[in-house]
């Protein structure tokens, strides 16, 4: 069937956006440029767990992405070559082959064309390829991007903004743990009190820097059901953790700490006006146990923190409804799709109508790529466009909004509740 000149007016429209990407896994370009897998340098996630999902054995995974071991591009590909037809047709097999093909011009991974794409690859990543590629074919205004414990918060202003993970300062299990964080702190960790000042003086020194928000990546370890407890009860743990030599501290054991630590950091937060980006909902990887990602988990927080704005990542993939029903019951609360692009562009455009109904517009995100790479940050911003550009126009025929809401709310969507959100409007020029 053919657009309507509506539709198509539409699309353009939602295309010449300069987003802002709430979400990205991006290492610095001098990074990325000195891996020389080409194509193998691509399985660091997504395709690589659906493979794995599928039935590879680990170790191949582990073969064909070791930069070590000597293999050409097509001894690695033989490796995954059994299951790439049952990985080629999922969210992230569809997503990876269609950056490839618009980013090198390669319409098929196989035997036969598996070497020249290595080639064009690496012949690409050069300085220069990340401007080419974020700037001038995936319109990208700026990428909020993840900073690891250990990296610099310091990251190309003209392309990325910086959102650390700070949840080591609340995730401490063992007596090493501390004995890092004195490492990164560069002062003694023997009390409470001094992983506090530790933690607030990192923040500080990183809102100094531009950060422009913290994320919280706990769901992948543990339940995201943060309590209240006292700052006693926390010392208490505290003492325990730091007196014991042996690793025989239970989740059960550590929790009083670790919830008080991550409260105390969403509270620090909120003081300098950064929001907190909290991962809920699927885990990337193989094996994790889903219901600790539950969004609703949270709700204490929500009450516990009004002037704390968080963005609940992922759609809480599958729990999307729950997120809906928390971004319009709380002010603080804010719906991401971020990775829903990769992870399935259907559940992301079936969520996207149902938000529109249920969601107020200025707390919709439509768009973060989640990638490790600024290849998978193009391709999974493409389908979010296409996404948001097909329901908007879905919406437009079926008479739930004009033309010209339609228009407007597109702008909410893909950068100007990000930019409210993150402060980017409050920038001054540098
Ligand atoms: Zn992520």
């Amino acid at each position: 069937m053919k657009p309507s000149i509506a539709a198509e007016s539409l699309r353009e429209h939602v295309f010449s956006i300069p987003i802002i990407d709430t979400h990205e896994h991006i290492p610095d370009e001098g990074v990325a440029c000195a891996n020389r897998l080409g194509f193998f340098g691509l399985f660091e996630h997504y395709v690589s767990s659906d493979l794995v999902s599928a039935g590879m054995p680990r170790e191949n995974l582990e073969a064909l992405r070791n930069p070590d071991n000597g293999l050409t591009p097509q001894q690695r590909w033989a490796l995954m070559a059994d299951w790439w037809p049952y990985v080629r047709t999922t969210g992230y097999g569809r997503a990876m082959l269609e950056y490839l093909h618009q980013l090198f011009g390669v319409e098929d991974v196989n035997p036969d064309t598996v070497l020249e794409l290595c080639r064009r690859i690496d012949e690409a990543h050069k300085p220069g390829w990340f401007r080419t590629v974020l700037k001038d074919r995936a319109n990208i205004d700026k990428a909020l991007v993840i900073r690891w414990p250990g990296q610099s918060v310091e990251v190309d202003r003209e392309l990325f903004r910086a959102v650390p993970i700070l949840d080591h300062y609340a995730m401490v299990g063992t007596r090493a743990d501390l004995a890092e964080l004195e490492i990164e702190s560069g002062g003694s960790i023997q009390t409470l009190d001094q992983l506090m000042n530790a933690q607030e003086e990192r923040l500080e020194s990183f809102t100094a820097k531009g950060i422009v928000a913290v994320k919280l990546f706990l769901a992948y370890r543990r339940t995201l059901q943060l309590d209240r407890y006292s700052k006693i009860e926390a010392g208490r743990v505290f003492d325990r953790l730091w007196l014991s030599q042996k690793l025989d501290l239970t989740l059960q054991d550590l929790k009083p700490l670790q919830d008080f630590m991550t409260r105390r950091l969403i509270g620090l937060a909120a003081e300098r006006g950064l929001p907190i980006q909290i991962h809920t909902g699927l885990q990337e990887g193989n094996g994790n146990f889903i219901e600790n990602s539950k969004p609703t988990l949270l709700t204490s927080l929500f009450f516990d923190f009004p002037d704390a704005r968080f963005d609940l990542f992922h759609a809480g993939y599958p729990w999307a409804g729950e997120v809906a029903a928390l971004a319009k019951n709380f002010t603080n609360v804010y719906a991401d799709l971020c990775w829903m692009p990769a992870v399935s562009p259907a559940f992301m455009a079936r969520v996207l109508d149902e938000w529109i109904e249920t969601i107020p517009a200025n707390k919709i995100l439509a768009v973060g790529g989640d990638s490790n790479y600024v290849e998978g940050a193009f391709g999974h911003c493409t389908i979010a466009r296409r996404v948001v550009s097909d329901v908007l126009s879905r919406k437009v025929a079926g008479d739930y909004l004009t033309s010209a809401e339609a228009h407007w709310l597109a702008k909410r969507l893909l950068r100007e509740n990000a930019r409210e959100l993150f402060r980017l409007n409050q920038e001054t020029v540098e």
